[in-house]
């Protein structure tokens, strides 16, 4: 299996071949092509399998078709803590070296200052904590009708954080139509109640 039979376009691949991968994980190896195909993707996988780039490689893929309207973001990534946000940000800056996305990572901890700044020039792609995206949209500072691809990273961890009232809240401020990735190492039933309401006949994609 090489990366170049999955679909992902020129510019990702050759990220790809700069960051030295060889050839894609078994979950980069089966979520991208259903990514690709714009299907809802739940993917059961823990941390450390190279579940990252399986949704990162085939967001920037599709990045490039298109554009946003108004300025509103049109991926928005929901990470459990900050420092899985904060890494997811840094695969975007190594896959998207060749191309111009602007990131916005809306974590806690830190001022709203930067993060407004980031917002009013017009972000391709979110990377958040549920809480503060929330406290961004109750501000009035964040659109979220323009979204056309959610992906719920760490869903288990969600859940014992606490988040899935917050998740639930965030899913149904995003057009229906949107496309879902849907990641959780574990799969209580709390989670699978959120994947049976949010997600659209998913590929079930299991490692
Ligand atoms: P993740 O599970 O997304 O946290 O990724 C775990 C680690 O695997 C990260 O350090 C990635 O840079 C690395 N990685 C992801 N995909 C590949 C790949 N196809 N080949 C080699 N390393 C990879």
């Amino acid at each position: 299996m090489s990366f170049s039979s999955l679909g992902l376009s020129e510019k990702v691949l050759s990220a790809v071949e700069s960051a030295g991968y060889t050839e894609p994980t078994e979950i980069q190896a089966r979520a991208i092509p259903f990514a690709l195909q714009r299907r809802d993707v739940l993917g059961i996988a823990q941390t450390g399998t190279g579940k990252t780039a399986s949704f990162t490689l085939p967001m920037i893929t599709m990045l490039e078709k298109g554009r946003a309207r108004a300025r509103m973001p049109r991926t928005l990534i929901l990470e459990p803590t900050r420092e899985l946000a904060a890494q997811v940000e840094e695969n975007f800056q190594r896959y998207g070296v060749n191309h111009k996305l602007n990131v916005a990572l809306l974590i806690g901890g830190v001022s709203f200052a930067d993060q407004d700044r980031k917002l009013e020039k017009g972000a391709d792609v979110l990377i958040a904590t549920p809480g503060r995206l929330l406290d961004h949209f109750e501000r009035g500072k964040l659109l979220l009708q323009g979204v056309e691809i959610l992906v719920i990273d760490e869903a288990d961890r969600m859940l014992d954080m606490g988040f899935i009232p917050d998740i639930e809240r965030i899913c149904k401020l995003i057009p229906f139509t949107r496309q879902t990735l849907f990641f959780s190492a574990t799969m209580p039933n709390e989670i699978q109640r959120l994947v049976d309401t949010f997600l659209h006949n998913p590929e079930r994609v299991e490692i």
